[in-house]
């Protein structure tokens, strides 16, 4: 929860960079607990905090004593947008890393991880060479790597937006898929050297 209440409703991005509509993220009633989930862009409730108490209501311990203690003006909403990776991420002296070179969805959890990679290897990069060559080396470096999690992010993004009628068949499926695919697709992502 935030200082302050976000009035602004989801819009469709104006940037010609814009690859799909805007969406949010917040735990949705029907969602298990612990989950991010997707809401449709022009999703929008008179009560933000009135529909966290319902959304959450079934998560353990100190979530709901939370809401409790939460003033309804101290609700903050940040809706979310999709951008395309930037062409590139260099301008002279300038070069950009984390969420501004290459933003993505946060259900894979790697858009933090990824803006540290970069820090890390561009400082590697910058005690080894001069800072033109450090730049370009770590834009050749970085970039297909974090392309790689724009999309899978992406893609599990879409997957959470299905119609609410399916999510109870589609939750079912998921239960049912054994928890060491589940692991092992994961521990994929997070045992990726960065550094290879
Ligand atoms: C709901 C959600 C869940 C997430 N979960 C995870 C997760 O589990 N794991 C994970 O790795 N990532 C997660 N992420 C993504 C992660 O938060 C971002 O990828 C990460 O914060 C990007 O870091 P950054 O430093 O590039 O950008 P930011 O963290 O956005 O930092 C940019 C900073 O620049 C400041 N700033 C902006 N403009 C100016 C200006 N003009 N002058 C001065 N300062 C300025 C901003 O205030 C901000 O402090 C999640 C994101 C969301 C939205």
């Amino acid at each position: 929860m935030a200082s302050s209440r976000s009035t602004t409703r989801p819009q469709r991005a104006s940037s010609p960079t814009s690859t799909s509509p805007p969406w949010c993220g917040c735990p949705a009633a029907n969602n298990k607990p612990g989950s991010i989930s997707t809401l449709p862009a022009d999703t929008a409730f008179d009560d933000d905090l009135g529909h966290l108490h319902g959304a959450l209501a079934d998560w353990p311990a100190p979530v709901a004593a939370l809401l409790a203690a939460t003033e309804r003006d101290a609700v903050s909403r940040h809706d979310i947008y999709d951008r395309t990776i930037a062409r590139t991420w260099i301008s002279g002296a300038v070069t950009l890393v984390g969420d501004a070179a290459h933003p993505m969805r946060p259900h894979l959890g790697q858009g933090g991880c990824q803006a540290l990679e970069d820090a890390a290897t561009l400082a590697q990069l910058l005690a080894q060479q001069h800072p033109v060559d450090a730049f370009a080396a770590y834009e050749s470096a970085r970039r297909r790597r974090a392309l790689r999690y724009v999309r899978l992010s992406a893609l599990a993004g879409r997957v959470q937006l299905i119609p609410d009628a399916l999510r109870p068949m589609a939750y079912r499926l998921f239960a049912g898929v054994p928890e060491r695919m589940v692991a092992r697709q994961l521990s994929a992502i997070a045992s990726a050297t960065a550094f290879g």
